[in-house]
């Protein structure tokens, strides 16, 4: 189903700008009326990370007139081997401004608008209805969400992407012509059971894989060629190398954009409802958490400890805290593991950052582990206070 275009094409082409975009203005499906719609386009990229690193340069260069960029995060090393945008001299930096700086370079015609803030229930609205369309690069269920609601509500189109280890998902989600995020995902998956990038990894390239389909149907959507991504979704499996389009359909049960919504404006808080650790975790770490601080106090006094790492080997591989030994949370989870687990000594669980932790905590009293307790933070936490010689990833 082809859509008419998004956006209305600028007067004119300067001298400049023809001979920046000859590339273009040659394809006859983009020519000169296409690189005019793309002058005068608003796309606003989320996060300035894995998937807006490329998706900013290549909307960048392809002369989309104004580029937003929200970003509330610095330019971390870990950043580096992904966020192409960003380079060993802006770290520290704020993400916004330094991929601001990045697109100056690449083009100078652009004009850039700095959103350094993180994107919120009080301010989404107001910041989407400046652009044309979302780039939506996000890394986290509960702005994912807050993001399709505000796009819906706007009745703005946006271009999704997801990546995971060799992993990726893209689609076009815009209400009125289509599927919403919610059609295709009602609920956020359970808490602790989709690891993020920082728990569980991405192969760089992955991003640019799936940042490019995005800025692909960027442009198609702007200039109205082609047949834009609504209603499908592209699954890429980069070890197979092998792209899947699934049909999505709008449900009329949609919670949001269905016949009978019941989400008809922005929830209150989006971390809430996509909970960042579940219920049961939640109340087996009342009273059952101590900090990494704390932790070290408890080795320094010679308390007899039973420290448990419940993270994969991978990461295992990285970094530990002296005196800990691997148990994975699956096998902590499926029981496998309780046998080894001691009744005689003070059980302390930790992760990378205390969500992991949490729900092995949860099975462990579940199991009769009473007094056991996880380190609020793990290991990230470890070693920004007690020990910062270690890597952190
Ligand atoms: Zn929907």
């Amino acid at each position: 189903m082809a859509l008419p275009p998004l956006v209305e094409p600028a007067a004119e082409l300067t001298v400049d700008e023809i001979r920046r975009y000859s590339r273009h203005l040659i394809i006859p499906d983009v020519g000169m009326d296409g690189q005019k719609r793309l002058k005068n386009s608003k796309v606003l990229v989320v996060g300035a990370g894995g998937l807006g690193s490329p998706a900013l340069l290549y909307l960048a260069a392809a002369g989309v007139g104004t580029l937003g960029i929200v970003d509330f995060d610095t330019v971390d090393e870990s950043n580096l081997q992904r966020q192409i945008i960003h380079g060993v001299s802006d770290i520290d930096r704020p993400k916004a401004e330094s991929a601001a700086a990045s697109i100056a370079e690449v083009n100078p015609l652009v004009n850039v608008v700095i959103h350094n803030t993180a994107l919120d229930v009080d301010n989404v609205k107001e910041i989407f209805s400046q652009y044309d369309l979302i780039v939506d690069g996000t890394d986290n269920f509960a702005t994912r969400y807050m993001v399709n609601d505000a796009a819906v509500l706007l009745g703005k189109p946006y271009v999704w992407g997801s990546i995971y280890r060799f992993d990726g998902q893209a689609s076009v989600f815009w209400e009125e012509h289509g599927p919403c995020y919610r059609c295709l995902y009602p609920e956020p998956p359970p808490p602790g059971m989709v690891p993020s990038c920082a728990e569980g990894g991405v192969l760089g390239v992955l991003c640019a894989s799936i940042g490019s389909i995005q800025v692909n149907e960027a442009i198609k959507l702007l200039t109205g060629i082609g047949e834009p991504l609504v209603g499908r979704l592209m699954v890429y499996d980069a070890l197979e190398m092998e792209y899947r389009k699934i049909k999505v359909r709008k449900d009329p049960n949609c919670a949001l954009c269905g016949d009978n919504p019941t989400v008809t404006d922005l929830l209150e808080d989006y971390e809430d409802f996509c909970g960042a650790v579940s219920a049961e975790a939640e109340e087996a770490t009342l009273n059952a958490t101590i900090t990494a601080r704390e932790l070290k106090d408890w080795q320094d006094s010679g308390k007899d400890l039973f420290l448990v790492d419940v993270r994969e080997p991978a990461e295992w591989e990285i970094n530990r805290i002296p005196g800990a030994t691997l148990i994975p949370k699956g096998e902590i989870l499926s029981g496998e593991a309780l046998s080894r687990f001691p009744q005689d000594r003070q059980i302390v669980l930790h992760c990378k950052s205390g969500v992991r932790s949490a729900e092995a905590l949860a099975a462990l009293k579940a199991a009769g582990f009473k007094d056991a307790v996880h380190v609020q933070g793990g290991i990230v936490s470890w070693v920004n206070t007690v020990d910062p010689s270690q890597p952190s990833y």
